[in-house]
């Protein structure tokens, strides 16, 4: 996927992060929050649904109303979410804000907006942190907690293209309970379609034997929709 489109996208045969924990131990629970409804439902998901572990209360999912805002739907999702950690402890979770993403459509990188919605999203996360620090101190899990997003801003607005500012993100790590993993220190620099296997390993989620041994697919599937082609692109 080159932008917000969902068209022509293989996500289907690319399963996200937190199934490919639950497809490395099928005993996993996983959660997600996320004030984003791609990531949980059309034009995604992009978190796969597995009705049943949700069922089963195994995969949990939140999607607030975003009805009141998108600065109160943001901190919906982190008093779930934070609730959740501390109290349940899932093997893998996804939490996002939108708050930054929005100030930056509407105002731009260089704004005041911009600056007051980081600084919410850092407060919300420190939230999540501390959450999870508690389960550190209480019953001596080991976290691995990292930060990242999909796209920048430009400084006036917009949604932007293929700025240099626009296309660099950053990921941020931090484990509580020991030392950083080398899958993480190694690199200098990431690709995004890097990270989520960077994460996998540094949490010892291993996949895919079936490609190794050769066994598996016989016939490709064709994605469904068209790809790259610009008149179905917004
Ligand atoms: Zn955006």
């Amino acid at each position: 996927m080159w932008w917000n489109e969902f068209v022509g996208h293989d996500l289907a045969r690319r399963p996200d992060i937190l199934s490919r924990v639950y497809f490395a131990n099928p005993a996993a629970r996983t959660m997600v929050a996320a004030t984003w409804d791609a990531f949980v439902q059309a034009p995604g998901p992009i978190l796969q649904a597995r009705a049943d572990q949700q069922r089963t209360g195994q995969h949990q999912v939140f999607h607030p109303d975003p009805q009141g805002g998108i600065a109160a739907a943001d901190a919906a999702v982190s008093s779930w979410a934070c609730w959740r950690l501390l109290h349940e402890g899932p093997d893998a979770a996804v939490v996002y804000f939108e708050g930054v993403d929005d100030a930056g459509h509407g105002f731009g990188a260089d704004s005041a907006e911009y600056r007051s919605a980081l600084r919410q999203a850092d407060e919300l996360t420190r939230h999540l942190v501390k959450a999870v620090y508690e389960r550190h101190e209480q019953l001596g899990e080991d976290w691995l907690i990292a930060v990242t997003t999909d796209h920048g801003h430009r400084p006036e607005g917009g949604h932007g293209d293929d700025e240099v500012e626009v296309r660099r993100s950053f990921l941020i790590t931090h484990r509580v309970g020991g030392a950083l993993p080398e899958a993480l220190t190694a690199p200098k620099t990431l690709r995004s379609e890097d990270v989520m296997w960077r994460l996998l390993d540094a949490i010892g989620a291993s996949q895919g034997s079936w490609e190794a041994d050769g066994v598996g697919v016989l016939r490709g599937i064709d994605p469904i929709g068209p790809s790259r082609d610009l008149d179905y692109e917004w």
